[in-house]
């Protein structure tokens, strides 16, 4: 008997700004298994797309969109989230995954309660060096961790008031994301010993932070967040172990060990998400790790603040 190929699951995108439609909705109209049914936007959404000016308004009309991807920034995805979840439908966040890690642990739970999929994701999870970095890295003894993660806030930020107000976060918006990739990769598990946050005199959230971990034995990672770098950003994270040095660039899309680039493939961060996604969407399963936001949550509270010069934009 040939199986029927499952209908694409109908799928709706909540805020539609700058990663919404550079990176999901290139992604889900490239992938088979979903089908962009509506948007939910302030701002009008995307032409051809039926559009809701609310979460709920798009649970009320659309009983069929089974799912919903929250790509707006943090403080208002949690209401939206339980809406969605309350209304039985499968739910997809953005990075992070809450303003706090409560938040993240209540949908946890009601999605459990509820049977459907919960997927918190992290982009930097899927970048192409990240399975590779883990597996090499598997059976080694580690010895030192550097992570660098330094950007044009101008750049890659351009008139986002939300990312200077509390609850978005600062250059943990960015330094996330090298969190995530890291815990993905370390075979042990680390936690924060010191952290130093250096706050515009007229911000809410760093620009910049110095964070120390440790594995409680002999092994410390370093790692330097800065939005005040100019001439190209650096992404990268560099782990010395006992059989040489790994080092991961340009976010973890390039993989060298002691100076030799390894060749790697690429699906691309996004539609990896979305094939995970729909992965466990077929699984019945949900993915919710809120360790990166636990270590961004432990550098606010065990942190030094530094008052520095204002930033203007
Ligand atoms: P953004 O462009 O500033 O905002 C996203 C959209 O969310 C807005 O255009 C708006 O869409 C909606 N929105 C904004 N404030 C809202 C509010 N108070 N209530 C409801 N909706 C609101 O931000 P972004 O860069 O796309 O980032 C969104 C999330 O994606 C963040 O968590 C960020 O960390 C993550 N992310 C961003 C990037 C990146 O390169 N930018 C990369 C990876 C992950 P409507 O006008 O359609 O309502």
């Amino acid at each position: 008997m040939t199986e029927t190929p499952r209908q694409p699951t109908p799928i709706a995108i909540v805020g539609v700004g700058k990663i919404a439609r550079d990176q999901h909705i290139p992604a889900i109209a490239a992938d088979p298994r979903f089908e962009l049914a509506a948007t939910v936007s302030r701002s009008g959404g995307v032409d051809g797309v039926e559009n809701h000016a609310s979460v709920e308004a798009l649970l009320e009309a659309r009983p069929d969109v089974e799912a919903l991807s929250l790509c707006m920034p943090p403080i208002p995805r949690f209401n939206a989230a339980r809406a969605a979840i309350a209304a039985g439908r499968h739910v997809m966040l953005e990075k992070p995954p809450g303003a706090t890690v409560a938040e993240v642990l209540t949908l946890d739970r009601m999605s459990r309660d509820a049977n459907v999929t919960l997927f918190a994701t992290w982009h930097s999870r899927h970048a192409a060096a990240a399975g590779p970095a883990r597996d090499w890295l598997a059976e080694k003894r580690l010895t030192g961790i550097r992570v660098d993660w330094k950007e044009d806030v101008r750049k890659w930020h351009p008139g986002q008031d939300w990312i200077w107000r509390a609850g978005g976060l600062g250059v943990f918006d960015p330094g996330i994301n090298a969190l995530s990739l890291l815990t993905a990769i370390c075979p042990v598990p680390l936690h924060l010993t010191s952290a130093t946050l250096s706050v515009p005199e007229n911000r809410a959230t760093p620009i910049a932070a110095d964070l120390e971990f440790s594995d409680g034995e002999d092994l410390t990672a370093m790692a330097a967040f800065d939005w005040r770098q100019k001439g190209g950003e650096i992404w990268q994270i560099e782990v010395e172990t006992d059989a040489g040095t790994l080092s991961l660039t340009e976010g973890g899309a390039r993989m060298f060990v002691d100076g030799t680039e390894r060749g790697l493939e690429d699906p691309g961060e996004y539609p990896d998400l979305y094939r995970r996604f729909g992965d466990l969407l077929a699984d019945g399963a949900s993915d919710v790790d809120p360790l990166p936001l636990i270590h961004v949550a432990d550098a606010f509270m065990l942190g030094r603040h530094l008052t520095v010069e204002p930033f203007e934009d």
